[in-house]
């Protein structure tokens, strides 16, 4: 592409702009995957359930609402990945990325008060993609090919971060990378916020959110901003952007009242920015620093049905207190805590996390949790409790029922790397070696490693043919279907990365 004219390839056939001049969503979304096939080999690159499914529930919304206002065309919403990587950095940053993938920094999570905060800044970054903001910037860099866009951007993100995984992946993108990921002009923040702000509230999040977060970010930017908000040197707060953004509140239709369910909100979200703040691994001395707060803590009086403001906060202290005693293998004092949690929020919607935490507690302690005996996981529908719940039954010695009900939730969501984890280890302690290893070659074609995945179902093969008992007819017939399945996908990757370069 880079000596030809915008619109064909180095090839001359396979075109990659369109007559617009802005990049395909095609093309857009195959240097997405290239990024994202690196942040999933990232080690700051964090699957964990429970947040995830808790950052799902404001985003879906805001999807959904992008939709239904025809911010998000059906043919973006059919290419796109709409995929969100959750990061353990403990820096406040959000970010979107070529081909609907997202990244979230933990940090961001620990920091809101919350949800509405939260959809505030994932509904702006939506906006960026709806808006084809990121191909219209790729489309000015269209000297550069998308491999080299790509390594831009995979350098960048790097960069920012400084780890030394990080320099590894530093490849060819170095000069640009000091430049930062993705520059949107002036005017595309406005628009990202003008939009964003609209779906955020169409999707049913309070407004009031977004002057929420402005304001926090204001105050972080006066202290003065030391390294921990990279969202603000992407994102500055002129006056422009604040001015316009009270003007829009004006306008905005009073939020309905909910406030009971609006505290039950916050009462989770205290409990979920907690875990953030513990899993981006603040270090020893923080730890300490949570426990000692949830020592300080007095005991709740009563469950809290409309948690109050105290209450709210003592959720977040209990939590953060009951993860970060585990993390410091103080397996007493966590589960002390976390049954405090557990008469706080006894009988609101917040009440089923508690069990995860304690389940969680005693994987940790290495102990069979004594309630894993009450769990019937054929009927667990949350993807949080499933996992969770997996890895208790999986240390009790109930592998048959962990994997057959994995199995179901693999046909359903096939993306889905750590259920197929999950299921590898279900497999592996029933001694069904090479449904095991089809299981993890499944887990890394998830995450777009096509390679390792071929890998893996070429040694499940050839333990196939060594002992012909190892696998039953149909198992072998998926397996050799699948080897040849990817072995296409590899073929095809390697085809267009000579492409794009
Ligand atoms: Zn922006």
């Amino acid at each position: 592409m880079s000596q030809n004219a915008p619109g064909v390839s180095r090839s001359g056939s396979l075109p990659t702009l369109g007559d617009n001049l802005e990049l395909t969503a095609g093309a857009e979304r195959r240097i997405g995957e290239r990024i994202a096939a690196s942040i999933y080999r990232d080690r700051d690159y964090i699957d964990d359930p429970v947040l995830e499914e808790y950052v799902q529930t404001i985003w879906q919304p805001l999807i959904a609402a992008a939709k239904a206002r025809g911010e998000l065309s059906i043919e973006l919403d059919e290419r796109f990945a709409w995929e969100l990587f959750l990061l353990r950095d403990r820096t406040i940053n959000a970010f979107a990325l070529p081909g609907g993938y997202f990244g979230l920094h933990l940090g961001l999570i620990g920091a809101v008060s919350s949800r509405d905060e939260l959809a505030a800044v994932m509904g702006h970054e939506l906006s960026h993609v709806t808006q084809r903001h990121i191909s219209r910037l790729m489309t000015q860099q269209s000297r550069q090919t998308p491999w080299m866009i790509a390594a831009m951007i995979i350098g960048a993100l790097a960069a920012s971060k400084g780890s030394q995984a990080g320099e590894a992946a530093m490849v060819g993108g170095q000069a640009l990378a000091a430049q930062s990921q993705l520059n949107f002009s002036r005017d595309m923040e406005r628009e990202a916020d003008r939009v964003g702000f609209g779906v955020m509230t169409d999707a049913g999040f309070d407004s009031r959110g977004v002057s929420s977060m402005f304001e926090k970010l204001q105050q972080a930017s006066r202290i003065n901003d030391n390294g921990s908000f990279p969202y603000l040197r992407s994102h500055p707060l002129t006056t422009e952007r604040i001015a316009e953004a009270q003007a829009r509140l004006q306008l905005a239709p009073p939020a309905a009242d909910k406030a009971v369910g609006a505290a039950q909100d916050r009462f989770f979200h205290a409990m979920m920015a907690a875990r953030a703040r513990v899993l981006a691994d603040p270090g020893v001395d923080v730890l300490r620093t949570m426990v000692a707060e949830a020592q300080r803590q007095p005991p709740p009086v009563q469950a809290a049905a409309q948690p109050s403001a105290a209450d709210i906060r003592s959720a977040g202290v209990f939590y953060a207190g009951s993860l970060a005693a585990a993390r410091l293998r103080d397996f007493q004092l966590a589960r002390y805590f976390a049954g405090r949690l557990g008469a706080l929020t006894a009988n609101t919607p917040a009440a089923g996390k508690v069990g995860l935490l304690l389940l969680e507690v005693d994987q940790m302690a290495g102990v069979v949790s004594p309630s894993a005996s009450g769990i019937d996981i054929s009927k667990t529908a949350s993807r949080a409790d499933l996992l969770v719940q997996s890895r208790s039954l999986l240390a009790a010695g109930r592998a048959k029922e962990v994997g057959d009900r994995l199995l179901t939730w693999v046909t359903a969501h096939p993306k889905d790397a750590l259920a197929w984890q999950t299921l590898a280890v279900a497999y592996g302690n029933q001694g069904q070696n090479v449904r095991a290893i089809r299981a993890d070659a499944e887990a890394r074609a998830a995450q777009l490693d096509y390679t390792a995945a071929l890998d893996r179902l070429k040694a499940a093969q050839i333990m196939m043919r060594s002992n012909p008992g190892s696998a039953d007819f149909m198992e072998g017939s998926i397996i050799d279907a699948r080897t040849r399945q990817v072995e296409s996908l590899v073929k095809e990757q390697a085809l267009q990365d000579k492409l794009d370069r």
